[in-house]
Formats: C-alpha cells, sequence, structure tokens
C-alpha cells in the first residue's frame, strides 16, 4: 500500500491562527496598504502548481501580488532542483536581493521547492545568504504559514526541511494564474529513481490524490468556464497504485471526461513502461482527451535505458507508439530526451537519434545531462567531453528541426479546433490539438475561447493560420 497520510481537517484549520496574526502584523506595519508579495516559480508545471497554492496561503493573509520584486513586501522563489544551470540562477537571483533588503529592512525573503528540500543546499543558502528569512522544503507547504508567523513574531531566521513523506493536503486556497487554463495535480512523488533524477529525493515517494477529490475540483474548473485541465504529476500513468480507492490512471480519466462541458483534458508526465495499452484504448474513448502524448524516451538505447533505470527497451517503447497510433490514428507525439548521460557512446548516440527519426515527434524538450549530487549517476565515469555532448546536443537539435519542418509543412490546409491562449504583438496564437502554436489575426476578447482555425502557411518557427469560426 501506498505510504499516504491525509492532513486532516484539523490539521490544516490549526494554520488559520497563524494566517491571522500575519494579516494583523502587515496591517499594523504597513497602515493604509496591502502588503505585495512577488513570486517565481522554477521548474516544472507541478512547481506552479505549488505556486498557486502559496499563492492562496498568501492571499489569504491579506497580500496582493506584484510582477516587481522592488515593489514586493515578500519575496518568494519555488525553486527546481532538476538541473544545476537552474539552481545557478536561482543562486545568482536571490545574491541580486542582497541590496533590496538593505534598502528594505522589512522585507521577508522566502525560498521553498525541490531546490531547499536538499540539506547541503538549504545550509548553503542558510550559511552565505544571511538576509534570507525562511527556507521551507516541499514536504511542509501547508504549514506555511506557521513558519513564516514564526519568523515574524521571533523576529529569528527559519529553516524548515523535514522529510515529512507521503503526505496529501485538500483543502489549501488556491490562487490560478489562468483563467481559461488549470493545472489539476493528481499525485505527488516518484518511486522509479531513474538514476539521473533527484525528484524522488526531493519530492518523496508516489501518493495519489483521492479521485473524488480530484473530480470535485475538475467539476469545480469546468462550471468556473475552464477550457482546458492539466491533470498533473510526476509520472501520472501510476496514479492510484497502492491506495485503496482502486481507482487507476485509465479510469480516472474515464471519469473527468464524462463531466458535461465543454473543455479539454491534458495531462504530464506519463512514463513509458506504466503507459498501458489500455491507457491508449481509453484516449480513443475519450472524447475529451488530448490526442497530443509526451511520452518522454530520454535515450534510444537499451544500454543507456538500463543505465538509467528506465526499466522498458527502445523495442517496448516503439511498441508502445505503434499501438497508440493503431488505435489513436490522429495522436501526436512529444517527448524529452537527455545527451550525454555518462558512459554514452556515439553508437548509443546514434540510437537515439534513429529513434527521433523513427518515432516521428511534433517537438523534443532536449537536455544535455546535468549531474546532481546525490543520484547514482552523479559518480558514473564520464568519459566524453563538454564539447562533444554539445556537438550532439546541436546535431539532435538540427534533425529535429528538420523533421518538425516537414511536419508542419504538412498541417497547411488542415482546419482544426484550436484554443486561442495569448497575445503576440498584432496577433493571435492558439494552440492545436497537437500542442503546437499557430499564429492568426483576431480580436483579443476572443483569448480563451475555441475557434475552428485553417493552417494557411508554415514558416520556419511558426505555423500562420485563419480563424474560420469561434465557438
Ligand atoms: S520517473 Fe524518473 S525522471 Fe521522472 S520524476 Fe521519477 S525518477 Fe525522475
Amino acid at each position: 500500500m501506498a505510504n499516504t497520510r491525509m492532513i486532516t481537517p484539523e490539521e490544516l484549520a490549526a494554520q488559520r491562527p497563524f494566517t491571522a496574526r500575519i494579516h494583523d502584523y502587515y496591517a499594523y506595519l504597513l497602515t493604509g496598504r496591502s502588503p505585495l508579495a512577488y513570486v517565481r516559480t522554477y521548474g516544472c508545471q507541478q512547481n506552479v502548481s505549488d505556486s498557486e497554492k502559496l499563492k492562496g496561503m498568501l492571499a489569504e493573509m491579506g497580500f496582493g501580488f506584484t510582477e516587481t520584486p522592488d515593489e514586493a513586501d515578500l519575496i518568494l522563489f519555488n525553486t527546481c532542483a532538476v538541473r544545476e544551470h537552474a539552481e545557478d540562477r536561482v543562486f545568482g537571483n536571490v545574491g541580486a536581493l542582497k541590496n533590496l533588503k538593505r534598502r528594505k529592512p522589512h522585507l521577508m525573503i522566502v525560498l521553498c521547492g525541490c531546490m531547499v528540500q536538499q540539506e547541503h543546499i538549504a545550509e548553503k543558502f542558510y550559511k552565505s545568504y544571511p538576509f534570507v528569512n525562511l527556507i521551507c522544503g516541499t514536504h511542509v507547504l501547508y504549514r506555511f504559514p506557521e513558519l513564516l508567523c514564526g519568523v515574524i513574531e521571533e523576529q529569528k531566521r527559519k529553516v524548515a526541511i523535514p522529510t515529512e513523506d507521503g503526505n496529501i493536503a485538500e483543502g489549501i486556497p488556491v490562487v490560478r494564474d489562468g483563467t481559461f487554463k488549470a493545472w489539476l495535480p493528481i499525485m505527488n512523488g516518484c518511486n522509479n529513481f531513474c538514476t539521473y533524477c533527484i525528484v524522488p529525493y526531493v519530492r518523496g515517494r508516489e501518493r495519489s490524490r483521492d479521485p473524488e477529490a480530484v473530480l470535485k475540483e475538475a467539476r469545480g474548473l469546468v462550471a468556473q468556464g475552464y477550457k482546458e485541465i492539466t491533470l498533473l504529476g510526476q509520472n501520472v500513468n501510476s496514479y492510484g497504485k497502492g491506495e485503496a480507492h482502486g481507482v487507476d490512471f485509465p479510469e480516472l480519466l474515464r471519469r473527468i471526461n464524462a463531466i458535461e462541458g465543454d473543455f479539454l483534458i491534458r495531462f504530464m508526465t506519463s512514463h513509458p513502461k506504466d503507459a498501458t495499452k489500455e491507457l491508449f484504448d481509453t484516449i480513443a474513448s475519450c472524447e475529451k482527451v488530448s490526442r497530443h502524448f509526451h511520452l518522454p524516451f530520454q535515450s534510444g538505447s537499451n544500454r543507456i535505458l538500463k543505465e538509467m533505470n528506465r526499466r522498458y527497451t527502445r523495442e517496448s517503447y516503439l511498441e508502445l507508439i505503434r499501438y497508440a497510433r493503431s488505435v489513436v490514428p490522429d495522436i501526436s507525439f512529444t517527448s524529452d530526451v537527455i545527451v550525454g548521460f555518462p558512459g554514452e557512446t556515439r553508437e548509443d548516440f546514434e540510437e537515439t537519434l534513429s529513434l527521433i527519426e523513427e518515432v516521428g515527434y511534433v517537438s523534443l524538450f532536449t537536455f544535455i545531462y546535468s549531474p546532481r549530487e546525490g543520484t547514482p549517476a552523479a559518480v558514473m565515469p564520464d568519459p566524453v567531453s563538454a564539447e562533444e555532448k554539445v556537438a550532439w546536443f546541436r546535431e539532435m537539435t538540427a534533425l529535429q528541426e528538420t523533421l518538425s519542418a516537414k511536419r508542419t509543412a504538412a498541417m497547411v490546409g488542415k482546419t482544426m479546433k484550436a484554443l486561442i491562449e495569448t497575445e503576440a504583438g498584432a496577433f493571435l496564437e492558439a494552440r492545436l490539438p497537437d500542442n503546437v502554436i499557430v499564429r492568426v489575426e483576431g480580436d483579443p476578447s476572443l483569448i480563451g475561447r475555441h475557434a475552428m482555425v485553417t493552417v494557411t502557411e508554415a514558416r520556419s518557427w511558426i505555423l500562420i493560420g485563419k480563424i474560420e469560426s469561434v465557438l
């Protein structure tokens, strides 16, 4: 059984007095105006979703939000640990707050998320950045009011990175960033221990939300007019595993699909070892589930997949893709790929290239391997030079660009349902079912609406289209 611990309503209610005390503190401190928070999120959508909860809690404390750090009374960085480069950026961005804090002593600086869940990082921030007030990890998000109140009332810096693994907290308030696209976390944590990945160490073991809680939230989103709901989890395909409720991911999709309304269901991220044929049969039978599937393959070489502890093979991955296309002919795929995993040879890399050609992805999220302290891969021999890895990386992105260009050229003349998402200069950008962006002319009042769009032209980086009708 999964080691899930539900945070009880009483435990959540116990946070309310802290929220109220913070509210009163700022009312006294900033007579005549509400405090402002600047919240910056790094990394994946799971972090974006966590930030929406942190904003929800801040809003209950009386905070408004600003996009300008200089205006803020509280700055919160929700950090990511997946790549070294992202961590370096956080160190730089936090360091840059030193002067602001000097000018504005009441400024509260908070760091949370996966990066600071790592003890050596939390320690570095605590020792080297004395102007940071609160460092809190991923397992204590629901206790944010209590922790912040402690910093304020005790006038003491705090670090809270316990490994209270297995928590699920329902009922934390949310301030959503989007008005027509919503993130809906269905699970948290990961059991897979891919050898390059830090996530299982900083997010803990897999635990799934109760299906009724997920459905209630989904119904609420549809009732509020959300047009797209993205189900989130580190490995959504293993939703429900080990939980007493017995609802697995295909069944959850079927239940959400049955909610009345005009909306699209997306989900991320999937793991090829847990994406079953039943899942693709379910997609085929559920008209609201997106035909775009993000299925990270990471490497086309069986030897490297084994070293990565991915627990599928190139052959089983390709068989899954073939099956998916046989039951969902209009399905499209995107993927994540790592170049330069320790010990990868030119031959291994060429197997990755050939897999890319064989599948024909819409697009790829490509990364050069980044060692993460504490993971098995970080201590594996890595003889390939950084320059060679960069050259392989360029070769791979060039291949994908050629394949993408062919694919987008074939889309010219097709009419598809698209969600109009944003303004881009004098144009609007709409997202097609396979996650590709098409630029159209239209009034900004159409943002958030579905439209039938005909693709008229494929330029190197963007599709051009025209709106046929607004739905
Ligand atoms: S499946 Fe692998 S890569 Fe994905 S979060 Fe889990 S350990 Fe990391």
